[in-house]
């Protein structure tokens, strides 16, 4: 049976040096602050809005709220967005996604100043990760690394598998596996064979959105499997994008859903936006 990855233990321990860290700051007299702007009242942006003040509340670092109507039209809300890049209070700015369908989500992060892009999801952050520079790391793959170092796991020379090519997580993810010198492969919905390759993975990274698609068939014996998927399944229970009780079975250590890679993603984010300042 496969050792579990405890996200919810290396979580709390992200946000409690980041807690050190702003007392430290506020020491010298300089305060953290994220301001978090959801548009609409779309539920499960509502529940991921309040986990992120909530984790702020804890860390210490102030937190400023923008929930402005599902109808502001893109215009005004990036109006709104460089009222904020301009006022020096504020280190961090997060635009909770999905936006409306009338707003064109590339022109919202990218009107977003970069030093203050704590998503890490702008073309200046995505840039300099491709090129190994400092700056602001995507928080889901950047918590999936501490993940794997506070966990002992090497990176450097193993063969990882990523299955998924998204903006947010897979490409990312891909490339941070790649500045940790491990031999990274990226699979997609268009890879042919895809347990032929993911087979080969000593660190197999699932992010597909499809709730327990990758069972024992895909793992090699003894891999590490990282699951970022999250659903509710038919009995409304949270499951990953891996097939949990059969994989376990095979790897030897697996990030369960809930409490892996979720709780990791808002501690980066507490992370980066320390680091902001
Ligand atoms: P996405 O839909 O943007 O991307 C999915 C990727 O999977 C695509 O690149 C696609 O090519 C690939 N794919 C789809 N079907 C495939 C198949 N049959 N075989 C191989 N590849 C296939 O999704 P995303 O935003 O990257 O998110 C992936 C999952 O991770 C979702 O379940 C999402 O809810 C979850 N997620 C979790 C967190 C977290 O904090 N835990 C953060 C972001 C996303």
């Amino acid at each position: 049976m496969a050792n579990i990855i405890d996200g919810k233990v290396i979580s709390a321990q992200i946000k409690d040096e980041v807690k050190e860290k702003v007392a430290k700051l506020k020491e010298e007299g300089r305060e953290v602050c994220l301001a978090v702007i959801q548009v609409g009242d779309d539920p499960a942006s509502t529940v991921y809005v309040g986990n992120k003040k909530k984790a702020c509340e804890y860390c210490g670092i102030r937190s400023e709220s923008y929930e402005i109507p599902g109808d502001t039209t893109e215009d005004e809300l990036i109006a709104l967005i460089e009222k904020l890049n301009a006022d020096t209070a504020v280190n961090g700015i997060l635009v909770q996604l999905p936006l409306p369908k009338h707003i064109n989500e590339d022109r919202v992060i990218m009107s977003i100043d970069p030093a203050k892009d704590v998503d890490g999801f702008s073309v200046n952050s995505v840039g300099s990760l491709c090129i190994g520079r400092k700056g602001y790391r995507s928080c889901t793959p950047a918590g999936i690394i501490e993940l794997l170092k506070r966990s002992n796991i090497e990176i450097a020379g193993k063969e990882c598998v990523v299955i998924g090519r998204s903006n947010i997580v897979g490409k990312p993810m891909a490339l941070m596996m790649l500045q940790e010198n491990a031999t990274v492969t990226i699979t997609h919905s268009k890879t042919v064979d895809l347990p032929s390759v993911t087979r080969r993975a000593d660190i197999l990274i699932v992010a597909i959105g499809k709730p327990r698609m990758i069972t024992s068939e895909y793992v090699k014996e003894g891999a590490v499997v990282i699951d970022v998927g999250i659903h509710r399944d038919e009995n409304n229970k949270l499951c990953g994008d891996v097939d949990y009780a059969d994989v376990a079975e095979k790897c030897s250590y697996i990030t369960p859903v809930p409490g892996g890679v979720g709780p990791m993603t808002i501690a980066m984010l507490m992370h980066n936006c320390v680091e902001g300042a």
